[in-house]
């Protein structure tokens, strides 16, 4: 499932080769991931734009053109973005494909219509709309003890709830936590700040790590779980067996000799 650092990636591409770019032709394939749209008048909203800027707010990806529109961007479980020069075959579950002045095509991919496509004149609204937290890259060691003062519940759920924190997940809520060394149904009132100070630091790490390796697992650096992440794997810290347990409906990796 695309989280931050996934989403932080197609931003980075988006800059890179596609703003400062018009949209030559949009393509609707699957017009049930529109929200509140047509295929005819997100065509007629975009055709011939200029794409001026790019916003991500934890999971969610913004797109703008220079009539002042914004492209929202949800990935849902398991979306995806690609930016090809639009030489190969249009990837299968394509759900919208935007062709570009330069040759550049968007893909947003979605095998399962979880995620959407929305039209906003303000991403500010969409963050509001959703009660967002604070996206998970802006927060300090400061911001997130305030945040964990007085939460009841255990600190992965805290972790993954996006009106807490902004862009985290399953999977990167089980990295940081192997790294900050805590057990997932650890509870937050139970964390002394030197703990949240160790979950603040992790957080930011595997974060930024995370985007370093361009959001691939199999670029991740050796210490990270992504790669290894099943029952029974060894733990890229300690050699121990990786354990699966059930934390807030999903399922969570950890170790038990790591996370106390
Ligand atoms: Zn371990």
């Amino acid at each position: 499932m695309p989280e931050l650092p996934d989403v932080e990636v197609y931003k980075r591409r988006l800059d890179a080769h596609a703003l400062g770019q018009e949209v030559a032709r949009v393509e609707v394939p699957e017009p049930a991931i529109l929200r509140d749209s047509s295929p005819q008048a997100l065509g007629r909203r975009l055709h011939e734009q200029r794409l001026q800027a790019t916003r991500r707010h934890g999971k969610f990806l913004f797109l703008r053109t220079a009539g002042g529109d914004w492209l929202v961007m949800h990935f849902g479980m398991s979306g995806r973005l690609e930016i090809t020069d639009c030489s190969q075959p249009v990837p299968k579950y394509t759900d919208l494909q935007l062709v570009l002045g330069n040759g550049c095509c968007i893909d947003y991919v979605a095998p399962r219509k979880l995620g959407f496509v929305a039209v906003s004149d303000d991403p500010r609204r969409v963050i509001e709309d959703r009660q967002l937290g604070p996206d998970a890259l802006g927060l300090d060691a400061d911001a997130l003890a305030e945040m964990a003062r007085g939460r009841r519940g255990g600190v992965k759920c805290w972790l993954m709830d996006q009106q807490t924190i902004a862009g985290i997940g399953n999977v990167y809520s089980d990295e940081i936590l192997l790294r900050a060394g805590i057990h997932p149904k650890t509870a937050v009132a139970d964390l002394d700040d030197a703990r949240l100070k160790q979950l603040f630091d992790a957080l930011s790490q595997v974060l930024r790590l995370a985007i370093d390796a361009g959001a691939d697992p199999t670029a991740m650096p050796r210490s990270f779980l992504l790669p290894e992440r099943e029952q029974g794997r060894p733990c890229p810290r300690c050699g121990g067996d990786i354990k699966a347990i059930k934390v807030c409906g999903r399922t969570a990796y950890y170790c038990p000799t790591c996370q106390r």
